[in-house]
């Protein structure tokens, strides 16, 4: 069955030795849980010093981000190698806010994903529609296109680590979260385009998180949806006691 994974992307926040105090404290009070998997997502800058902080736990590391090549000149850009080198086992790929204010597009979402799974790294690829897109009642028609575009040229030997984080754009940072049933016909329908595009096994196999405005107190509901396999946080991962109220209130 599924294992439910939570994930924390810290976003553009946390200097190093914050970065590392929050890592140690997470570490400290998820010690033994290990029926719900860990990620926590810092800045490219903390990475190597969370990485040493969590050596050893049940917490895993993952980028924010990443470029589709190893090395070369792509002055800025940060390589599937060289996460695997300061110790990331995840990398998010096409991040809402990537999409809207650094032109992340279906085709980039795409060879990140396959750049990552190539280089052993789990793709943890977010889709998720815009509110005037859900009002004018396209929401499953983006989310098909994003699924579609992601995954073009995967095969099915290729794409078992993949994970997919569904965030409602319109709930993210905004205290708005999505209401269990909202989030369950999304979930559902995500599967079912793996089950088109794959197989019934395999799409039952894939993890699809869920994103926007999760909190301790929301999370239990939106765990009984059949399809909801966890959640990637932003806000409520800066503060331990959030985070780590997230994973107990489920683990
Ligand atoms: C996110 O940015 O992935 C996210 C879900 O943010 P928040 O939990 O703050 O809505």
């Amino acid at each position: 069955m599924r294992k439910p994974f939570i994930a924390g992307n810290w976003k553009l926040n946390l200097l190093t030795e914050p970065a590392m105090n929050l890592a140690g404290e997470l570490k400290n009070r998820l010690r033994g849980v290990d029926q719900v998997e860990i990620a926590v997502a810092p800045v490219f800058t903390a990475l190597s010093a969370v990485s040493k902080v969590l050596a050893g736990s049940n917490l895993g590391l993952s980028a924010q981000d990443l470029y589709w090549e190893d090395a070369g000149a792509f002055t800025g850009e940060v390589g599937p190698a060289m996460l695997k080198d300061v110790g990331c086992k995840y990398v998010i790929i096409g991040h809402s806010e990537r999409r809207q204010f650094f032109h992340e597009t279906d085709e980039s979402v795409n060879k990140k994903v396959k750049a990552s799974l190539k280089s052993g790294l789990i793709p943890i690829c977010c889709v998720g529609e815009l509110l005037p897109e859900r009002e004018a009642g396209k929401t499953l028609s983006v989310i098909e296109r994003q699924v579609k575009g992601a995954l073009a040229g995967i095969s099915k030997a290729e794409v078992p680590p993949l994970v997919i984080a569904y965030e409602p754009v319109w709930a993210i940072g905004t205290g708005k979260v999505a209401t269990p049933e909202q989030a369950q016909e999304v979930h559902q329908f995500i599967r079912k385009q793996l089950a088109l595009i794959y197989d019934p096994t395999l799409a039952d196999s894939i993890r699809i998180q869920y994103g926007g405005s999760v909190k301790p107190d929301n999370i239990k509901d939106l765990m009984k949806m059949p399809d909801l396999d966890g959640a990637l946080v932003g806000g409520a991962s800066l503060k331990a006691e959030t985070f780590v109220g997230i994973i107990k209130a489920i683990g």
